[in-house]
């Protein structure tokens, strides 16, 4: 092995590094049950390439700040790059390393024709005017346009970045171009060759997931969502129709509980209003920590990465887990759900349903042609579903947990391009 992946540094443990570490270890112990060679292990577990870039941002008071942005392709050998751009003030490099990594499964996992990427910008967005995100948002563009195009690499939304700032990228893109790029960014406005379906397939995605998983009816199934915001909300709202019973949710402004059940559109109307969940007339206020504590048949971790740790994994009672967020699981939490018996739908399949219909975005962009939602929502369940059979199988004919089954698989195929494709030169 001639490059070494680095190592666990207990003194500069961030919570992007736990998180690097995470995707290294579901990668490594993936590999051993793929009986993948040193070589090949090592190239999965690298990025192709990585770029840090300082971006420049001219304040409204006219003070300059410079943050940190990053874009990472983990893998391009399946296809372009794909994966989503987040704002988040704790982003690093190592956390959208892993970030980019779980993305190259996740497009294998699924079968579209996709590597793996992540892009981030260490910032906090809701501190920004509108101006400055923008300034910021054109600004970075441009420092990693070198990168991104419709065959290279394409972002799309992730937290803290959302279709307004799609449609900045498209724009910045396309200026540079000197036309009109649609296909350079999914997640964008409809009126700029957005898909149908995009803002809430990742919810939707979660959902079909969520009901395969429990394979008997919805009807009074209860569930806890943690993270109400681009992903949690409406996933909350599709579980809600499909007959299940919300009973806490949560976001950073705190948790609320109704056993009978929450008004998710209520909830959802009074958190755009407020600003947050907190203070919901129709619910008890509930401790952050206290949600993942609760009686509740299914749990769905919808926000960041690490919230289930071994710490608060041992008190999770929900008999079956939906990863909404990339990576919300730790190793050791793994271990302990696996051995309390608890159904863990892993994110590269559970949360799948947003690059799911970025592909289909793209495909239309492609074709300069519309799908009806409805064309759209059959693509998106019968990937979501076709994925989630072949993963059950395998975990049943193996004896392996799902996440585990979804890695082989994910792992299996892209090391299996890099075999046929062979070493250049
Ligand atoms: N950010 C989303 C994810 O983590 C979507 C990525 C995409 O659509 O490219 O899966």
């Amino acid at each position: 092995m001639s490059i070494m992946v680095p190592s666990k540094t207990p003194a500069l443990i961030t919570p992007g590094r736990q998180a690097l570490d995470s995707a290294l270890h579901q990668l490594d112990q993936a590999a051993g049950h793929l009986g993948l060679d040193d070589g090949l292990r090592t190239m999965l577990a690298t990025p192709r390439r990585s770029l840090t870039v300082s971006v420049p941002v001219r304040r409204e008071d006219g003070r300059l700040d410079v943050v940190q942005g990053y874009r990472v392709q983990h893998n391009v050998s399946r296809g372009p790059a794909k994966g989503g751009l987040r704002f988040h003030p704790a982003t690093d490099i190592h956390e959208v390393t892993a970030l980019a990594m779980w993305m190259t499964w996740k497009c294998a996992l699924v079968g579209i024709p996709y590597g793996g990427a992540k892009g981030g910008v260490a910032i906090d967005p809701a501190v920004l005017t509108t101006r400055e995100l923008e300034r910021l948002t054109r600004r970075y563009v441009n420092e990693i346009l070198p990168l991104i195009g419709p065959e290279k690499d394409i972002p799309a939304p992730d937290v803290g970045t959302d279709e307004q700032t799609m449609a900045w990228i498209m724009d910045t893109y396309s200026v540079n171009a000197g036309y009109s790029v649609p296909g350079v960014v999914t997640g964008k406005p409809t009126t700029l060759g957005g898909s149908l379906g995009r803002s809430g397939a990742t919810s939707r995605g979660v959902q079909i997931a969520a009901l395969a998983a429990l394979g008997r009816s919805p009807e009074g199934v209860t569930v806890a969502v943690q993270g109400f915001g681009k992903v949690g909300a409406p996933a909350a709202q599709y579980l809600s129709d499909a007959g299940c019973k919300v009973v806490a949710v949560s976001d950073v402004s705190g948790a609320v509980h109704a056993a009978g059940g929450l008004d998710i559109a209520k909830l959802r109307a009074y958190a755009a209003e407020t600003g947050g969940v907190r203070g919901f007339h129709q619910a008890d206020a509930l401790g952050h920590d206290e949600l993942f504590e609760l009686d509740v048949d299914v749990l769905v971790p919808a926000a960041l990465e690490g919230v289930i740790t071994e710490a608060n994994a041992p008190r999770i009672r929900a008999r079956l887990i939906v990863e909404g967020a990339n990576g919300p699981t730790t190793p050791e939490a793994d271990e302990i759900l696996v051995g309390n018996g608890t159904t863990v739908v892993p994110d590269i399949l559970a949360n799948a349903g947003g690059v799911i219909v970025s592909y289909l975005e793209w495909v239309q962009n492609m074709q300069a042609y519309t799908w009806s939602s409805g064309d759209v929502e059959l693509k998106l369940r019968e990937l979501m579903l076709g994925a989630f059979s072949e993963v059950t199988s395998l975990a049943a004919d193996r004896g392996l947990t799902l996440r585990e089954a979804a890695h082989v698989i994910g792992v299996g195929r892209v090391a299996e391009v890099h075999q046929m494709r062979g070493l250049y030169p």
